[in-house]
């Protein structure tokens, strides 16, 4: 049933059956802080959401994920607390606590997102929209929705057409919702999600393997960290199946198979992690109009504009950067303009990311490869170390940092970092990279001692020069 939920500021001025100033479908990352952000500046708004508010990243995506992934970091820590003393008997870990508690904490996020957009006087409903007209919205086909502008904001969806059979295999969202832990896993990709999972599947227990067809894993980052984060995944135990001509993918009896090459690959559970395509299907877009890319998202310009006047999108189902931050980014500059008469526009070039592998690999910034094809002339500075609380425990995992200066205005163009707590070291570090920080700003700065994060200030000795091949 459609039911708004909120209307916390009814106009008193104008007609009840007054046109919505904006109607935005999909109640996730983009979509929610667009509406709420429209709202701020005064528009009449309303957000259809046919499933859970909070779209992918809270339900079943960034939030679970990393939930997923501190549990298994936690097993990794209690076996390295035994050389400080720690005596840790019998250290289970318990798939179905951790899943009662994500519930809890799932719901309580949720919770917060409807009161959120219920504060801000969004009316929600909720059910299935399509697009009728350029000012026309249905739920469900059963209630019409006017406005004056239509903000698309649908997401994406695991890909089901990579190999034949994927179908068989589990999405990142039934992998999160697993209530038994598959002892042997097979994984087919090597994007962030498909390596994500990997290293927390295997740290929780499971053994992984990643099959996917390029040389390395993670394609589109820096090729040198590709190399290392390889390297620290196979440490951890996965086993990696770089080259890999995937074939099909069989249910027999309770296994899946993975035929890749001339083999036949058995497991519990395989997780299809070949990528993620655009919501687009049932919105009614090809009536109206509205153009495609080649890749099945919609078509925008850098204003978020689609093909058709007074109809928009933003997020994932653009396909500019599935990330979260930038579907909120792109759905707040939007709104700004629409509502504000400002011209903002997102730059995705300087946008910082995280794979949370165990460790995880973070990056701010271009490539050297983009870099020195942009530049020309760079100056690399790199490290490679055991941190201290890895040394004293007599591990072997090592943080590995890349600084990637451009030599004619000595600024930092990329930086890199494969190592725990990374992503939260190189998160600070955008900023200064964002602001145009040079190698002199680096070098000028005291370290904080002792931690990782002091060698991105350290670094003196130049390791290698390259120029454009
Ligand atoms: P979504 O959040 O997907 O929201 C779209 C909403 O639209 C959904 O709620 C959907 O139900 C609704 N919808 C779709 N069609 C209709 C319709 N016809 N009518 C009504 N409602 C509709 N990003 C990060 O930045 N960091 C991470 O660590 C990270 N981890 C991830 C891990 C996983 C496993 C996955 C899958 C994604 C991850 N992402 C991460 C990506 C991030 O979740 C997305 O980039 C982000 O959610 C995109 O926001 P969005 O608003 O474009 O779409």
């Amino acid at each position: 049933m459609n039911s708004p939920i909120a209307n916390a500021h009814p106009s008193t001025t104008e007609p009840t059956n007054a046109p919505f100033d904006l109607v935005v479908i999909g109640g996730g990352s983009g979509g929610v802080a667009s509406a709420r952000r429209a709202a701020a500046h005064g528009a009449k708004v309303a957000l259809i959401e046919k499933d859970r508010l909070g779209g992918t990243c809270v339900i079943r995506g960034c939030v679970p994920k990393k939930l997923m992934m501190y549990a298994a970091k936690f097993g990794r820590e209690l076996a390295e607390a035994a050389p400080y003393g720690w005596t840790v008997d019998n250290a289970q870990f318990s798939l179905a606590t951790w899943q009662a508690n994500k519930r809890v904490e799932i719901d309580r996020l949720e919770g917060i997102y409807n009161r959120m957009l219920e504060n801000s006087g969004v009316v929600v409903y909720r059910g299935n929209a399509s697009i009728r007209d350029g000012r026309t919205v249905m739920v469900d086909d059963l209630t019409e929705i006017h406005a004056k502008r239509i903000l698309i904001a649908t997401g994406a969806r695991a890909n089901r057409h990579a190999v034949p059979g994927i179908e068989q295999a589990m999405t990142s969202d039934d992998l999160l919702d697993l209530s038994v832990l598959p002892k042997r896993l097979g994984v087919l990709g090597a994007g962030y999600i498909a390596l994500e999972f990997a290293s927390i599947m295997q740290g929780l227990g499971s053994e992984v393997t990643v099959f996917y067809r390029d040389q390395l894993p993670l394609r589109g980052f820096d090729r040198g960290m590709r190399a290392k984060l390889a390297d620290a995944l196979v440490a951890q135990g996965v086993c990696l199946m770089p080259g890999s001509a995937m074939r099909s993918v069989e249910k027999q009896d309770h296994a899946t198979v993975v035929f890749a090459g001339d083999t036949a690959f058995e497991f519990d559970a395989v997780l299809n992690a070949t990528g993620r395509s655009p919501n687009v299907h049932g919105l009614g877009l090809e009536a109206l109009g509205v153009a495609l890319a080649s890749d099945g998202a919609i078509a925008v310009n850098e204003w978020s504009e689609t093909s058709v006047p007074n109809v928009y999108a933003v997020g994932d189902v653009t396909n500019r950067m599935a990330l979260t931050p930038v579907a909120i980014a792109e759905g707040r500059a939007l709104v700004d303009n629409l509502f504000t008469g400002t011209q903002r526009t997102v730059n995705h070039a300087s946008v910082a990311t995280a794979t949370f592998t165990m460790p995880p690999l973070s990056t701010v910034g271009l490539t050297e490869e983009a870099a020195a094809e942009q530049y020309g002339a760079l100056r690399i500075y790199e490290t490679e170390f055991r941190p201290m609380k890895v040394a004293f425990a007599g591990g072997t995992s090592k943080t590995a940092i890349k600084v990637i200066v451009d030599d004619a205005s000595d600024r930092v163009l990329g930086v890199h970092m494969l190592g725990d707590d990374s992503p939260e070291i190189i998160q600070a570090l955008a900023v200064a990279v964002t602001m145009g920080a040079t190698k002199a700003d680096l070098d000028r700065t005291i370290a904080v001692h002792p931690t990782t994060a002091e060698e991105l200030v350290l670094l003196r000795e130049v390791s290698r020069r390259v120029t454009r091949a």
